[in-house]
């Protein structure tokens, strides 16, 4: 049997060799498989590849990929994938916020069956307040008015074996979200819970911003609800426009005509201007992703490997 452990690295010049260290020591104890690392290089602007180069150097196990640029985790862990050969693929972060020591039990669970061991942070103590507030916000929603389910807390950090990735790569969508492609594709998946730790040196990539658009990526990507909000929301409006302006006619009629009502049609004016363009926000959302889906562009472009036949994307 052959594992292939994906790790995209970004920066991680800082992590790289205790990352490699401590999970060779891990796969060292485990008897009947066979390891193979492929680090995906995104374009770091640090020693990364550099790294990667000599660590191919003394270990043959070791292989890599280095993109032409910095594409995102989440085009490096397709490319990962796309590339891999073996009959269970391991993805983990760089940082060892993803323990290696874990791969003997994913292992177990593999061989129990499963199509995928996948894990989720039991907790994210090491997150902001602020961002796990956020956090918990998105996968309510994500979970309410997407087909897909995807437990809070759930990662990229998993085991799968062939039959998944196949099926996940066979999504060959440009804008990628993968949390929501895992459990879009199915299969018997046993999830195994961790604890949190600390990245073990160098700097997340996580920006606040990042993550707002990160979230709307995996809304529009998995739901087509807010498409359907302004369908819900004009048909009331326009509902109760017309019972009101039965009744402003009625009165009209009764009473003769009013005092001006500056406030009341102010009020209606900006809330319906106001929901019209976000209205024409969320179409754009989805305009947005069609177009680059049109395009078909490739999601990585290697630039250098050592990999004998190196999978590219050109579509
Ligand atoms: N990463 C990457 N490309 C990027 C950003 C991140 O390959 O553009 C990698 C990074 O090197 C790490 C993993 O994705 O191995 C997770 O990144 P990070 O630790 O910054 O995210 P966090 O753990 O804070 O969610
Ligand atoms: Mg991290």
């Amino acid at each position: 049997m052959k594992v292939n452990i994906i790790v995209p690295c970004y920066n991680e010049e800082a992590v790289l060799h205790m990352f490699y260290d401590e999970c060779t020591k891990v796969i060292n104890t485990v008897q009947g498989y066979e390891f193979e690392y492929l680090f995906i290089n995104d374009g770091s602007k640090d020693s990364t590849l550099k790294i990667m180069q000599d660590l191919a150097q003394k270990d043959d196990r070791v292989k890599y990929i280095s993109f032409s640029r910095n594409f995102g985790k989440e085009s490096a862990m397709y490319a990962g994938l796309k590339n891999s050969t073996g009959d269970y693929m391991l993805v983990l972060d760089a940082d060892l916020q993803h323990p290696p020591a874990l791969i003997p039990e994913m292992l177990k669970v593999m061989e129990e069956g499963y199509d995928c061991c996948a894990t989720n942070r039991a907790d994210r103590d090491n997150d902001s307040k602020l961002r796990q507030g956020f956090t918990n916000v998105f996968y309510k929603m994500i979970n309410k008015i997407s087909d897909v389910d995807m437990p809070n807390g759930a990662g990229d950090f998993r085991m799968m074996n062939r039959k998944m990735v196949d099926a996940v790569i066979a999504m060959s969508e440009v804008q990628r979200f993968s949390k929501g492609i895992f459990s879009w594709v199915g299969f018997d998946t046993k999830w195994i819970s961790f604890h949190d730790v600390e990245r073990a040196a160098g700097e997340t990539k996580w920006s606040f911003w990042s993550l707002f658009k990160y979230a709307v990526e995996g809304i529009t990507a998995f739901s087509t609800a807010p498409l359907k909000i302004a369908t819900f929301v004009g048909g009331f409006v326009s509902a109760a426009a017309f019972i009101y302006l039965v009744c402003v006619v009625v009165r009209t009629l009764v009473h003769g005509i009013d005092e001006p009502g500056y406030a009341s049609l102010m009020a209606v004016v900006l809330f319906i201007g106001g929901f019209i363009i976000l209205s024409i926000g969320f179409l754009g959302e989805y305009i947005a992703k069609i177009y680059m889906e049109v395009k078909d562009r490739p999601v990585y472009i290697i630039g250098k490997t050592n990999l004998e036949d190196p999978k590219h994307d050109y579509r």
